[in-house]
């Protein structure tokens, strides 16, 4: 059984929030999987434009100071989004994460983007799954010496929640991968935000993408190409979404949450193959809001700030947060409606018809870690308080 350590979030004169944190840093023990002079990867995400629930910096402040102190050399990273927004080309990603307080002055870390300027940077790496047998994984946490992952736990429209699994599958999916996760629904080219570039058609393996003439309705007239697909050709292998960069090929959002749950769990197998001994990840349960931090906006919490839990099994360590969010009492004026603030399954009563176990369910079956978990709670003893407080 895998041991989760844990603090509330909890604190006072006597046991202040950060002398908790680094107790919980310690406990966990970086230097096992630490070693002097590696290259540490520290995976979290900048937030998005107008969302204000992200991950604080300071934060991840703490544990890189904990790798500096340990011997390794640390440095954030995240890959490029899917979707067009503020992360969807490193440029863009370095700007929102300055803007959002990710700058080397707070966090003590440079930032690499995971996939390159454009998401082409990537590898196949193989894996044993249902969906796939190979996936592809931006090369940076490949490349890393050890990799730690710091994930915002909350809610997400698709997966039911996002914690670790989410954090490492789909946020280190290339762009290309990515799209094969959320989707087996080839792309679809949007004729009026097509500028001609033609870049889709050279990077297509299959050859699927030809430059047909602009009809009248897309803003077609004096020899006016835009890019159209084979649907019978392509593999839906995602390569023109992650080239296109106006955005003109869509994704289309089709599918069942379960699999993508797999999916992303298969993707985290991919980005963990030789990670080995190397690894470790910590749960922040705190402003957990009902969405991802991809959106641009934060809604209320749904339930009370709970701690911050962490572990070197990431299948327990989800596990453990979604046990304590499903303990905690709901908040009245949040996205679960009044019946269901005391639900056992909370991110299903707001994400109806998502069973948000199926990505830890998976990831067990793949020998990633074990649901089961015996939580350490590294409170001090005279937290009873606390819990009492929190009780009534
Ligand atoms: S779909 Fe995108 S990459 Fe392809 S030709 Fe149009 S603008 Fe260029
Ligand atoms: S998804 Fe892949 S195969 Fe299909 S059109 Fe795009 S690049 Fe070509």
């Amino acid at each position: 059984m895998s041991k989760v350590y844990f603090i509330s979030s909890r604190a006072d004169s006597r046991d202040r929030s950060l002398d908790k944190y680094r107790r919980l840093l310690k406990t966990l023990d970086l230097g096992q999987v630490v070693d002097q002079g590696d290259l540490v990867a520290i995976k979290t995400s900048f937030g998005e434009h107008g969302n204000f629930t992200y991950l604080r910096p300071q934060y991840v402040r703490v544990v890189v100071d904990e790798v500096k102190r340990l011997g390794g050399r640390p440095f954030l990273t995240d890959a490029n989004t899917l979707y067009a927004g503020g992360r969807h080309n490193s440029r863009d990603h370095l700007i929102t994460a300055m803007e959002n307080g990710f700058g080397y002055e707070v966090t003590g870390a440079p930032i690499v983007i995971a996939d390159g300027l454009v998401g082409r940077d990537y590898r196949l790496v193989p894996v044993q799954g249902v969906h796939f047998q190979e996936v592809k994984v931006a090369s940076v946490p490949l490349d890393a010496d050890a990799l730690i992952s710091l994930a915002h736990f909350k809610g997400h429209m698709v997966c039911g929640f996002g914690g670790t699994i989410k954090n490492l599958g789909m946020g280190f999916g290339a762009r290309p991968g990515k799209q094969m996760m959320h989707s087996d629904v080839h792309p679809e080219v949007n004729a009026g935000q097509c500028d001609g570039c033609a870049r889709c058609r050279k990077w297509c393996p299959e050859g699927a993408i030809t430059m047909v003439e602009a009809s009248e309705a897309a803003g077609g007239g004096r020899g006016r190409k835009v890019a159209l697909i084979d649907d019978a050709a392509c593999i839906g292998c995602g390569e023109c979404v992650a080239t296109c960069v106006t955005g003109a090929i869509g994704i289309v959002w089709k599918s069942d949450p379960g699999i993508v749950q797999e999916k992303t769990a298969e993707y985290m197998a991919g980005v963990l193959s030789e990670k080995a001994g190397k690894f470790a990840a910590i749960d922040y349960i705190l402003s957990v809001t009902p969405d991802c931090d991809c959106l641009g906006w934060s809604d209320n919490a749904i339930v009370p700030d709970i701690g911050i839990a962490a572990s070197t099994d990431p299948v327990a360590l989800d596990s453990a947060a979604l046990d304590l969010v499903n303990a905690a009492m709901g908040i009245a004026g949040s996205a679960l409606p009044e019946a269901e603030l005391g639900a056992t399954d909370k991110f299903g009563a707001i994400h109806h018809g998502i069973d948000p176990t199926a990505q830890l369910v998976h990831a067990e079956k793949l020998g990633l870690g074990s649901r089961a978990y015996e939580l350490v709670n590294l409170d001090k003893s005279d937290s009873k308080r606390h819990k009492k407080s929190n009780d009534e």
